[in-house]
């Protein structure tokens, strides 16, 4: 993508409303615009990465063995009345009416209506067990929108939902869901730690969030300083014990949120020089909750013995949107975003720092087709401008990989190749910088 041509609407002023820095990043490289309080537009960088991380999320589902389908984002007032949630929901959930007088509520979530679909088409305990998902917005109306997409009105989220023809079954979803969310969020480049959590309003009997620690997170949390990333390869989704002893070890050194911190229990636990607390960002929350929405909306099947069985359900939410904001947050310098690799909307800044030079031009127009045709993903600032500027939009923008090809460095046969977090920083040939790109492509 060339910059000249390419949509990028960047702000060099701090936005004044923006009260944390991946609201203001976010603002500042042109990603997102907003709307209405708590809605946004999302612009072409910005989708760029909404669609990354939205992939991320999708193929791991998918390798859990989910299976993906599509809810619409309006739903019919009545499926809440009969769980009993439309009075409980308050005034976080829209509601609206049509034009025949009947309610609809935009949906904040899909218990309801997934199990309304299934209680009209499962009929046999051999149906069972399923794990079914969709990628869609959603809308709560917060009291207090806010950190931009981290808290919006309007959000995208992966919600999936387990269906069980017993406790034990519904466990081993559980702890598939859970170890499907240690690994997207690993490959994400970002660190999330699974704490106990209070379940809600959904109700039920286990939960636990995945929190990415920031300051700038809205939940308070406590963990033990020893707790260490789960080793995640090779895993198998079809063998409950090594999954569930997987999960076991996830949750063995104490990791709470606020809601559930039992501070004598995490004295007697954890020895004080290991006893760590501070705040994060919620980025996704599992629950089993037995038959609560089964039960009222008539989720039975027929058992083995021709028995009426309710199944056993279980949700599973992950904040796609608010990932955007929270990798931000956990990835970034006073000059901008350091994107990771899996998410970045490009993988390469290519600058030209003499735009109009004959040589510049040509040798830039001819590493851009090579890296494109290589499965590189270059952004192209061809702008006729000064080489401040382009630096300062290359890092506020983050892109993993800079390369740099000025006159001076060209009449030696060489260019700058940078990656943003630092990690590399080199002067070497047009050739080498190709196949050095290429490989990290993966080409
Ligand atoms: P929170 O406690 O942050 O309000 P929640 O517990 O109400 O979130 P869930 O019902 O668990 O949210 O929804 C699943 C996921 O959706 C959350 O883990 C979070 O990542 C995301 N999410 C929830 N509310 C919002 C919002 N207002 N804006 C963006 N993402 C959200
Ligand atoms: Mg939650």
């Amino acid at each position: 993508m060339r910059l000249s041509s390419f949509y990028l609407p960047t702000l060099k002023e701090t936005p004044k409303e923006a009260e944390i820095v991946s609201h203001r990043l976010m603002l500042r490289a042109g990603m997102v615009r907003q709307m209405a309080a708590g809605i946004y537009s999302w612009l072409p960088l910005g989708l760029r990465v909404l669609r990354k991380v939205e992939a991320i999320v999708r193929e791991e589902q998918d390798r859990a063995g989910c299976q993906e389908m599509l809810m619409p984002t309006l739903q019919p007032a009545e499926l809440w009345q009969r769980s009993g949630r439309y009075d409980d929901y308050g005034p976080e959930m829209l509601r609206i009416t049509d034009r025949h007088g009947r309610g609809l509520v935009y949906g904040p979530t899909n218990e309801e209506m997934l199990t309304d679909i299934i209680a009209s088409t499962l009929r046999s305990y051999r149906d069972l067990p399923k794990l079914l998902y969709h990628i869609q917005w959603k809308f709560r109306d917060e009291v207090r929108p806010r950190f931009g997409v981290m808290r919006g009105r309007e959000f995208l989220m992966k919600d999936c939902y387990s269906f069980d023809l017993d406790a034990q079954a519904a466990r081993h979803s559980y702890n598939k869901m859970f170890v499907a969310y240690l690994k997207t969020f690993r490959r994400m480049g970002i660190d999330a730690i699974p704490m106990e959590a209070e379940t809600g309003p959904i109700g039920g009997d286990l939960s636990h969030e995945f929190i990415v620690l920031a300051d700038t997170g809205e939940s308070g949390v406590f963990w033990d300083a020893d707790f260490k990333p789960m080793e995640l390869e090779g895993i198998d989704y079809d063998d409950p014990e090594k999954l569930d002893a997987v999960v076991r070890g996830a949750m063995q050194f104490y990791a709470r949120t606020e809601d559930r911190h039992d501070p004598a229990a995490f004295e007697a636990q954890v020895p004080e020089s290991r006893r760590r607390q501070g705040r994060g960002i919620e980025v996704g929350q599992v629950f089993t909750f037995g038959t609560k929405y089964s039960e009222p909306l008539g989720a039975k099947v027929i058992g083995p013995e021709g028995e009426e069985i309710t199944v056993e359900m279980g949700s599973y939410g992950i904040g796609v949107s608010r990932l955007v904001g929270a990798i931000i947050e956990a990835s970034h310098d006073q000059d901008g975003i350091i994107w990771p690799d899996a998410v970045a909307p490009f993988d390469l800044a290519l600058i030209n720092l003499r735009a109009g030079d004959a040589d510049c031009d040509a040798a830039c127009e001819d590493i851009y087709a090579k890296l494109l045709a290589a499965g590189v993903d270059v952004l192209y600032d061809d702008r006729d401008g000064r080489p401040g500027v382009k630096f300062a939009d290359a890092d506020l923008v983050g892109l993993p990989w800079r390369l740099v090809i000025g006159p001076r460095g060209l009449k030696e046969g060489k260019v700058e190749l940078k990656r943003r977090d630092g990690s590399v920083d080199e002067n070497v040939t047009l050739d080498q910088a190709v196949a050095r790109l290429t490989d990290a492509a993966g080409g």
